[in-house]
């Protein structure tokens, strides 16, 4: 059942053996069978990932170190070769699959697929706006209330979808559609619809004084104008991430709405630590540099 949901979601299905050469990335999502003969899913990865990237990916249920180890020498671990999926030429990868027997599904990234699914899934809820992809890389999907159009980071979102999938066992396609819903939460939210221009103007001013504070290039009076914006992107951003997934809860069935509910505490709380520590780092500037 899985593997049907994630083929149909995420595209190509090869079947691997030995000699077989399968077109496969780092992280991309592998359902196998364990050695309980059960049908489970992971991560691929590259040898050169630390032990704690790895454990990060690794699904909840996965037994032990045992699988976790990347020495040449572990047997629970079967290694293959591969051309590296965006290399212009084949170069030659190797890649890991954790604690497989046996690989029966390799499933690949495909970046329009997953712009072309997201569109499906406004589509679905009759919404036609303007989809874009964009490389923001703190958005897997944002909507800007001035324009009416959507963004989408396809890696970003990818790596979400895989995530929830070996960590929560929530299938892309349910993933997706409550990122979708709560971005139409956005887009019918009349208070941020009536804000569209100061938000969105306080976001294009952070975003600038933001990058040049990365190469810390930022006065004193800038600094400070940041930390005013910032204040006002808070009191008007956590009204309208609360409202957004309020109004979201509509379009999610009911076998979701737990996991629904577990995304927005979730987010809601992550939206605050974010901001704390964008107010702290300008703080730290301030008080180290002036
Ligand atoms: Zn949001």
């Amino acid at each position: 059942m899985i593997e049907h949901l994630l083929s149909v979601f995420l595209g190509e299905k090869s079947y691997l053996s030995d000699d077989y050469i399968a077109k496969i990335a780092q992280n991309d999502v592998c359902s196998f069978i364990n050695k309980n003969n059960e049908v489970t899913h992971g991560f691929l990865i590259a040898n050169i990932e630390p032990k704690e990237c790895i454990r990060e990916y690794l699904p909840l249920d996965l037994e032990s170190d045992d699988v976790i180890d990347t020495k040449r020498s572990d047997l629970s671990r079967k290694l293959i070769q591969v051309p590296y999926f965006d290399a212009s030429e084949q170069l030659k990868a190797e890649f890991h699959l954790v604690s497989s027997k046996k690989v029966n599904t390799v499933l690949t990234y495909d970046c329009m697929k997953v712009v072309e699914d997201t569109r499906q899934m406004l589509h679905h809820f009759n919404v036609f706006n303007l989809l874009n992809t964009s490389f923001d890389k703190y958005h897997l999907m944002s909507y800007n209330p001035k324009s009416k159009c959507f963004s989408v980071n396809p890696k970003i979102l990818y790596t979400h979808l895989t995530r929830t999938l070996v960590l929560s066992n929530i299938n892309p396609e349910d993933a997706l559609l409550v990122v979708v819903a709560h971005e139409i939460g956005h887009m019918l939210d009349d208070e941020l619809n009536n804000k569209a221009d100061e938000f969105v103007d306080t976001v294009n001013n952070i975003q600038l004084l933001s990058r040049k504070h990365e190469g810390s290039e930022l006065s004193k009076r800038e600094l400070n104008i940041l930390r005013k914006e910032l204040q006002k992107y808070q009191l008007m951003n956590l009204k309208f991430e609360a409202n957004a997934w309020i109004i979201g809860l509509k379009f999610i069935p009911s076998n979701l709405k737990r996991y629904y509910k577990e995304q927005t505490e979730k987010m809601l709380y992550q939206n605050r630590i974010d901001m704390e520590m964008r107010m702290e780092r300008i703080h730290l500037s301030l008080t180290n540099n002036f």
